[in-house]
């Protein structure tokens, strides 16, 4: 089959029928007639089709060498060049939605890509585990599966000598082993777009100390016993004028629930294992080829920010201010330094133990840490620059409504008539201000761990040695 369209993805995840709870309810029938999942199933398939069209297929996908094609996501990277032909396709995909959408195929995919490359290490516990491995990345590949993954377990206790051991009954955990595999009782923290997605990767987090719970699997997202308790939808069914951005990519967050699930042991790729749990970080390329794709999708997104910004400047005409013209200087270095930290992890790419060009970590690890900083200020950014703009939206409905005139009157701009005015701003609300918006603040700040234990990380990983040798010299030298 190779490549699916939008509407082969549509009818897919309709057929599933995993167990989603949304307000109390159990949804029923075709999840994309759901008034919360409509939105962004529509908008995944979009992506669906906009990688089949005639002059982006040899952009965006490759040959598998049996006349089908897979996602560019999947293709495992052997040259600089391919690295660079991957962002460009995730840019592609980034550029059709701003560049929200977090969980666009790419980005599990990538994650699947990657485990695959380094599938070997899953030998050591069994080779059946390894070729599980490789047999869900074929699958994939040939049926342009889509993913979700949860890696976290439950906030109940996060005090520094609490390692959620034995005794705590809420994270997620292998409750019995059967001929048939793994029962699996419990609860994870999260997954975006949980339910919406074909499969659900599970991988258990970095440094997990209870072997019960240092267990990676992959599940189909209609699993028996798995359910996926969304919180309220952002997507309030308004139309794209009222809610621009929440209406197509409001992408749902889920707390996922294991009632008991069997794991059959063809799904396995590792089980009470705390010594592979931090090797499938430490020994794969994971984190490089994950953000690499992170990265591609951030800059995509500073650059509908900026031009949102821009709009908003031009549109009410305060470009001539000293303040203004900073704040908008902070959102282009911010580009600009996204766009150099990717570069930079290109240009020092290397090939991993594995055999995959391998984008060097240490920008793209930096290009993370700023960026979970730096986008809460794009916020700010926007709302001290639209002020009250930023609430004097009306809708489409009073636009259609008989104060039609007064609006025309009264919330013209400099260089934009009301409507167009409102439409911008509505658009700068939603980035920023809506619920919609600050959960796109939540989310870069903490998808990849959040920004204090990403910056930990680079604290201890990063080699510095030559740096220190050097002063040490320089302070060496006598008069
Ligand atoms: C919008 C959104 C979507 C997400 N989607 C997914 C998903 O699809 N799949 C998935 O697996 N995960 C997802 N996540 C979860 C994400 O991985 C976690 O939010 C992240 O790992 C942080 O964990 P936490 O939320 O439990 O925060 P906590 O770890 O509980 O942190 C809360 C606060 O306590 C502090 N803190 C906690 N522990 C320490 C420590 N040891 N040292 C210092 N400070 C500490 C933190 O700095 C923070 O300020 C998503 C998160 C968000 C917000």
């Amino acid at each position: 089959m190779g490549l699916i369209s939008g509407q082969q993805y549509i009818d897919r995840i309709n057929n599933l029928h995993p167990e989603i709870w949304i307000d109390g309810e159990q949804v029923k029938g075709k999840l994309s007639e759901h008034p919360a999942l409509k939105g962004i199933m529509k908008t995944k398939a979009s992506l669906y089709d906009l990688q089949l069209e005639e002059e982006k297929i040899d952009k965006m996908s490759f040959h598998l060498g049996n006349g089908e094609r897979a996602g560019i996501a999947f293709y495992p990277p052997k040259t600089k060049e391919d690295l660079e032909k991957r962002r460009l396709a995730f840019q592609e995909w980034a550029k059709a939605t701003g560049g929200l959408l977090g969980r666009s195929p790419d980005y599990l995919n990538t994650i699947l890509m990657t485990f695959t490359q380094s599938a070997e290490l899953f030998k050591t516990q069994d080779p059946k585990f390894c070729e599980n491995m490789r047999n869900l990345y074929e699958k994939a590949t040939r049926e342009d599966l889509s993913f979700t993954h949860t890696f976290v377990h439950p906030q109940v206790n996060r005090g520094k000598y609490h390692y959620n051991l034995a005794d705590d009954q809420v994270a997620a955990r292998i409750k019995e082993k059967t001929k048939d595999g793994l029962i699996i009782k419990g609860a994870r923290l999260l997954a975006t777009q949980g339910g919406l997605t074909d499969e659900l990767i599970v991988f258990p987090q970095g440094g997990i100390r209870e072997s019960s719970m240092a267990n990676g699997f992959s599940l189909p997202a209609n699993t028996p016993g798995l359910r996926f308790i969304a919180r309220e939808s952002f997507d309030y069914g308004k139309s794209r004028f009222d809610h621009p951005l929440g209406s197509r990519f409001d992408e749902l967050d889920s707390v996922i629930v294991f009632d008991d699930v069997l794991v059959p042991w063809e799904n396995v790729f590792f089980y009470e294992s705390t010594e592979l749990s931090g090797q499938v970080y430490s020994q794969t390329s994971f984190f490089p080829q994950t953000v690499h794709q992170v990265v591609s999708r951030c800059i995509v997104k500073t650059e509908f920010i900026l031009g949102t910004i821009q709009l908003m400047i031009h549109t009410i005409n305060i470009g001539g201010y000293d303040l203004v013209q900073d704040k908008v200087a902070d959102v282009i270095i911010a580009l600009e330094a996204m766009k150099a930290f990717i570069l930079s992890s290109e240009m020092q790419a290397k090939v991993d133990r594995w055999g995959t060009m391998t984008p060097a970590s240490e920008p793209l690890h930096a290009a993370l840490c700023y960026y979970a900083k730096i986008y809460p200020t794009f916020s700010e950014i926007i709302q001290s620059l639209g002020a009250s703009g930023l609430i004097t939206i009306p809708n489409e409905k009073d636009f259609n409504s008989p104060i039609r005139g007064d609006l025309d009157d009264y919330l013209q701009a400099a260089n934009a008539d009301a409507e167009d005015r409102v439409k911008i701003f509505r658009l700068a609300w939603d980035l920023s201000m809506s619920a919609f918006g600050t959960r796109q603040s939540l989310y870069e700040q903490f998808f990849f761990g959040g920004p204090l234990s990403l910056s930990k990380r680079l604290y201890s990983g990063y080699f510095r040695d030559p740096q220190i040798e050097w002063v040490k010299d320089f302070l060496s030298i006598k008069d």
